[in-house]
């Protein structure tokens, strides 16, 4: 009798805890071991003939707002800046299995910590994201698997070749979307390789699902082809010289 009262406590607390956890977000969050500091070369970042240009430095058209308003960011400088509050901008033309190149600079004047300087984001399909932050030279703490280049809460970056605050950076994305069977099931999970200012820091590494602040990442089925979405998350990050090829 007594065996059977505590394994009864014993499973409570478990399922408590569980519980606790789906409510932590520092329950996923990955800190150490920190990620090397690697100093980028020069890159070329033109558009080659068969792109789509989805940013040419002069206009937003190409994006609208999530509830399909127009994209309320700023157009100026050649960039593509976020206005705070106005929320996360989409592609409006949608794409599946693709190479993207698109350049993000943090402010000169960032100011904040952690996961509040720069954060910005690219989320490809409108669910996985790769972080936009600034993490130059390992100054800013955060969990690694939350830092710049990561697989946002899942995957951190093979090395840390951020460019200091103010300093134009380029991400160039190879990306494959993942396969659903008819019911829902996932078949084959997202892949994706990432190059920072030229310099692999994503190699084909696999999605666990959907970027999430909170408990694990899991698959939803989606379209075949989904818009891109960059994040609006409080901060005046700007963007520049967006292209894409779809494959
Ligand atoms: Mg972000």
């Amino acid at each position: 009798m007594q065996l059977k009262s505590f394994a009864i406590i014993c499973t409570a607390s478990i399922l408590c805890n569980h519980l606790l956890a789906q409510k932590d977000p520092k329950t996923t969050e990955v800190w150490t071991p920190e990620v090397k500091v690697v100093t980028p070369g020069k890159t070329n970042t033109e558009a080659p003939s068969d792109a789509i240009v989805l940013f040419n430095g002069t206009s937003g058209a190409g994006w609208k707002h999530k509830n399909g308003d127009e994209a309320k960011w700023t157009v100026a400088d050649n960039a593509f800046t976020v206005k705070p509050g106005t929320g996360d901008i989409q592609s409006k033309q949608k794409f599946g299995d693709c190479q993207l190149h698109i350049e993000w600079r943090v402010t000169p004047n960032v100011t904040g910590e952690g996961q509040n300087r720069g954060n910005s984001g690219v989320y490809l399909m409108g669910r996985y994201e790769v972080q936009v932050l600034d993490n130059y030279n390992n100054i800013n703490k955060t969990y690694v698997n939350g830092q710049a280049g990561s697989i946002y809460k899942q995957s951190p970056p093979l090395v840390n070749v951020c460019k200091a605050p103010g300093e134009w950076q380029t991400y160039d994305i190879i990306f494959t979307a993942p396969r659903f069977s008819e019911n829902g099931s996932l078949i084959t999970p997202a892949r994706i390789t990432v190059l920072q200012n030229g310099v692999l820091i994503q190699n084909n590494t696999s999605i666990w699902g959907n970027s999430v602040y909170i408990g694990s990442p899991t698959y939803e089925k989606h379209e075949a082809k989904e818009p891109l979405i960059l994040q609006d998350h409080g901060n005046t990050t700007s963007f520049r010289n967006i292209w894409i090829r779809e494959l």
